[in-house]
This record gives C-alpha cells, sequence and structure tokens, in this order.
C-alpha cells in the first residue's frame, strides 16, 4: 500500500509558522508571524484527516477546497495548491493573514474537536500565495477578449476589489472610484501593517491596475461626481463603500480634546507607515507616544488601537470593555497577542463621562453581567456606587461603525437602504431594486469582515456578467 503522507495530527503537534517575541515586536510595525519554512508548510499540511465532509471547508465563507489544498502542500505540488487555492479567494494570502480563523474554518476542524490541535489552515494559505508570488506562478490579469460592457465600482475595499478582478478577467471594463487616494479600503488604512503588511495589498493593487482596472482615487462620490453621473457613464455599477460612521460616547465631558475615533487615529499610523506626511502625529492629536491611553470598546478595532499605542511608545495602554472576556466580540488570539505585548484589559467596566479637557481621566462604572440578551450575550448592567477615575492623556474610542446616510448624502432618496442604513440588496447577487445598481461587503451586511467582502464581490461579478450575458443573448436573437 502506498505511503499515506496524510493524517499526521497523531505524531505532529499543530505549530504556528514563528512568532517574533513581543519586545522585539513592540518596536516595529511588521507582521508578527514568520513565513513557514516549506518543509514545516508540508509537515503542517499533513496533519489534515481529509475529511470526507471537511467542516473547515463548510465554515469558510469563500467554502474554500482546504483538505485539497492541503494535501497538495503535503506532498509537494505546491503550484497546483496555489491554482486550486486561488480558484476560490480572490485574495488567499490576505485571508490567511487576517480571517478570525478561530471562528471558521480552524475553530471548525475536526482535529480541534477531537483535542489534537486544529490545523494551520490560515497559514498554510498565506504561504501558498505568498511563494507563488515569489515564484512567478502568479500570472498578470489578461482577458481572454475584451467586452463592451462597463462597470463603476464605488469602493476599493476587498469587496470592490474582488469584483474589479473578476469582472476584469472576463474582459469588462472596470473603473474603481474611490474617496482614498490609495485602494484597499480597510485592507489599506484600517488594518494595522502587524497584522497585514501594506506590500501585501499594494501588490495586489498593482496587479489589478496592470490587468486593464482604471482606478480614480481621490474621487468622493457625492462631492466630486455624483452617483447618477456613474450610472450614466457604465452599463452596471457596484457599491461597495463600507462603513465609516462611528458610534458614539455620550456623557459629561465627552467632547474633550485628546478624545478621538479609532478609525482617524489608525489611519493616521497606516499613513505613517509609508511615509506620508501626519500633521496629527506631528502636532501629537493622534500620537500615543508618553501618553497613558484608554481605548474604549472590545472588537478587533479595540484590539487594534491598543496595539497600535504600545507600537507608539504609550506610558501605559488599557481596553475598557463592559462585558468579560469571555463575551467579547474580538479574536482571542489577538487579545492574547495584546496581552503579551503589554496591554492591560479592564474587564466589566464601562465609560460613563470624562475629566478635564484635554482630558485627563475617564470616569468608569462597574459593570456586572445580567441576562442573556436577544444575540443570546449576556447583557452589561451597572453596578449602583461602583465608580472611579481611570488616569488618561487619550482615549480611543473602537465602539464599532454604522453606514453612512447615503441617500442622503447622495441625494438619492430611491437607494434602497435598511433601517439601519445598510443598502438593501441580494444577498446572493448583490442586486438591489435599483436597475444595474448592485451592493456588496459592509455596506450591505454592517461592519463584517474582509473574507465576506470578497465573497460578496464575486458574487456579485458573476451576477453582472450573466446580466450582460443575458442582454447580448437577446440583441442577439432580435
Ligand atoms: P471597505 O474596506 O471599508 O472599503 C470601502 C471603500 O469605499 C474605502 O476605500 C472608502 O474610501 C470607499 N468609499 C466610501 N465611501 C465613498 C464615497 N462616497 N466615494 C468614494 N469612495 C468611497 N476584517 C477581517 O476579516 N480581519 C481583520 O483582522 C479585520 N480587522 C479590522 C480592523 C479594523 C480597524 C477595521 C475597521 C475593520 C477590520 N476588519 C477586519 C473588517 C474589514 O476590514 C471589513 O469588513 C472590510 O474591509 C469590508 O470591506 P468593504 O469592501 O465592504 O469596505
Ligand atoms: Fe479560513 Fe479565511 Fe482561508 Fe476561508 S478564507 S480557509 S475562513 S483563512
Ligand atoms: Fe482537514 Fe480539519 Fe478540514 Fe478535516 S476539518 S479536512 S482535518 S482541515
Amino acid at each position: 500500500m502506498a505511503k499515506q503522507p496524510m493524517l499526521k495530527f497523531v505524531t505532529v503537534q499543530r505549530d504556528m509558522p514563528e512568532k517574533r517575541g513581543p519586545e522585539v515586536r513592540r518596536e516595529d510595525f511588521h507582521e508578527i508571524y514568520a513565513e513557514f519554512a516549506d518543509a514545516k508548510a508540508a509537515e503542517q499540511a499533513a496533519r489534515c484527516s481529509q475529511c470526507g465532509v471537511p467542516y473547515c471547508q463548510s465554515h469558510c465563507p469563500l467554502h474554500n477546497n482546504i483538505p485539497d489544498w492541503l494535501r497538495m502542500t503535503a506532498t509537494g505540488r505546491l503550484k497546483e495548491a496555489y491554482e486550486l487555492s486561488q480558484e476560490t479567494n480572490t485574495f488567499p494570502e490576505i485571508c490567511g493573514r487576517i480571517c478570525p480563523q478561530d471562528r471558521l474554518c480552524e475553530g471548525n476542524c475536526v482535529i480541534e474537536q477531537s483535542g489534537h490541535g486544529t490545523v494551520t489552515i490560515g497559514a498554510v494559505e498565506k504561504y501558498i500565495t505568498d511563494t507563488a508570488f515569489e515564484e512567478g506562478w502568479v500570472e498578470d490579469i489578461v482577458p481572454a477578449s475584451e467586452r463592451p460592457e462597463s462597470v463603476g465600482i464605488i469602493g476599493a475595499g476587498p469587496g470592490g476589489l474582488a469584483a474589479a478582478d473578476r469582472l476584469r478577467r472576463a474582459g469588462v471594463q472596470v473603473t474603481v472610484y474611490d474617496r482614498y487616494d490609495r485602494s484597499g479600503g480597510l485592507m489599506t488604512y484600517g488594518i494595522p501593517g502587524f497584522k497585514l503588511e501594506k506590500d501585501i495589498v499594494m501588490r495586489r493593487n498593482a496587479q489589478l491596475e496592470k490587468g486593464g482596472v482604471e482606478f480614480v482615487l481621490n474621487c468622493n462620490v457625492g462631492e466630486d461626481i455624483t452617483f447618477q453621473e456613474i450610472r450614466e457613464k457604465h452599463d452596471a455599477v457596484l457599491l461597495a463603500t463600507g462603513v465609516y460612521k462611528t458610534r458614539d460616547l455620550g456623557g459629561p465631558g465627552s467632547g474633550s480634546a485628546g478624545i478621538v475615533r479609532a478609525i482617524d487615529y489608525l489611519t493616521a499610523s497606516n499613513r505613517a507607515s509609508f511615509g506620508d506626511d501626519v500633521p496629527e502625529h506631528a502636532d501629537g492629536s493622534l500620537w500615543a507616544e508618553g501618553k497613558r491611553v484608554v481605548v474604549i470598546g472590545g472588537g478587533d478595532t479595540a484590539m487594534d488601537c491598543v496595539r497600535t499605542a504600545i507600537r507608539q511608545g504609550a506610558t501605559s495602554v488599557k481596553c475598557l470593555y463592559r462585558r468579560d472576556r469571555a463575551n467579547m466580540p474580538g479574536s482571542q488570539r489577538e487579545v492574547a497577542n495584546a496581552e503579551e505585548e503589554g496591554v492591560e484589559f479592564v474587564w466589566m467596566a464601562a465609560p460613563k463621562g470624562f475629566k478635564g479637557d484635554p482630558v485627563s481621566g475617564v470616569v468608569v462604572q462597574r459593570m456586572r453581567l445580567g441576562q442573556p440578551d436577544a444575540t443570546g450575550r449576556r447583557s452589561p448592567e451597572p453596578i449602583e456606587g461602583e465608580e472611579y477615575t481611570e488616569d488618561a492623556d487619550l482615549v480611543i474610542k473602537a465602539l464599532g461603525f454604522e453606514p453612512e446616510d447615503l441617500p442622503t448624502l447622495w441625494g438619492e432618496e430611491e437607494l434602497p437602504v435598511t433601517r439601519w442604513g445598510t443598502v438593501k440588496a441580494d444577498f446572493r447577487t448583490g442586486a438591489t431594486d435599483m436597475d444595474g445598481v448592485y451592493a456588496v461587503g459592509d455596506i450591505v451586511r454592517g461592519a463584517s469582515l474582509v473574507v465576506w467582502a470578497i465573497k460578496d464581490g464575486r458574487d456579485a461579478a458573476d451576477a453582472i456578467i450573466e446580466r450582460f450575458n443575458a442582454a447580448a443573448a437577446d440583441i442577439a436573437a432580435e
């Protein structure tokens, strides 16, 4: 019988690529995990038991063919692994880095369930495509033939770019409009380099540009061009504008200087990583060095803020969250990384007000957990009379994001939105009730994940191509 190359989970322990020590990684914005060495990637991929019904795959939003590319990696067929991996995922090397795998593929791996430690799916996925770039296997986007139809995409985040990639490969003329000066959306200006280095995103932007996608940057739709003008220019329009309205805090002193929004803080830091001039760093307003920093929130954005503040040289960094560790929305892996780097978490604590202007402290209300709410999470409730002041020179609000009011901003009352302000679109195709207008990613789902935006972008691109094909067939039949 041929030697069994897989099922090594009993003899081989789960092992992640080497993680840089906290003392070293606090000093820079580089990614904290190294790349797998070739032999290590093959060894780790070989731990997969090749399930007949792979739960990893069913819990991956893109339904990546995980067992097959793991087997190919384990048996040295890396180029085939790359080709298979990129069939279902537009940016596998990005998802491999930043998907919350513990909640998706890896969290549902049967080996994890049986107590052996999950297969390191994300790290292998990243390794496969990083290697493909190094080896020159990643080909330019060259459509077999050009099509006459054009699509205008508003928003150059993962949703818009995944759609642009798929449409362009099919020969469609694609123009992407974005109000920022670089494309990538939150992958460029939200997520810090220690999770996703910027050259990884820029490499994809360059590939799309070289493949014929036209980018119109520094173009704020609703100000520099109207939505209507974009509709008139193109045969279909895709909205992928994300969600950027910050949930705010009330309470006495909440308008004081030194209380800032997470998105502004992270954007400034990412701009500095590109070498841009950042006036808010020069004047200290979005800079943490020498300050006692308090971040309010328990999601991934809060984790990114606390770890950025550590790297900027804050004197102390505390994260206030109104529930406990078990009930926080952020990834446990990121909490552990933050703790290793020196962040202190203050659980069951909510801001009640602020002292000083500029801010000098947060009035903290102690909380306890009550009954589960509609989402199943236990609701925090204040403990009467238990409050104290947490000293702070910089307070960062990381309470989540909501959609901007697009119908009003764009003067498009017809644009169909839900009562939460997200754009109403078919979850399978992205089609809205406006003829030829599609929508994907966070602006449809509310704040979500890169992998879901990629899925939506790919699905909407397929639906748009189907629409064009049907229209072309109608013309041919006339
Ligand atoms: P976005 O990425 O937000 O892109 C939208 C684009 O539209 C932007 O470039 C914006 O400039 C542009 N735009 C908006 N309005 C206009 C307009 N009027 N005119 C022109 N352009 C416009 N997800 C993960 O999977 N893993 C993570 O680790 C992770 N970390 C995160 C950390 C932070 C700090 C944040 C904020 C989010 C994080 N997310 C993470 C979530 C993830 O980034 C988003 O779910 C994803 O980027 C959504 O993609 P999108 O294409 O819908 O929108
Ligand atoms: Fe896992 Fe995300 Fe990759 Fe899917 S895309 S296999 S969920 S890391
Ligand atoms: Fe392999 Fe785990 Fe997926 Fe099963 S669930 S196919 S063991 S990665």
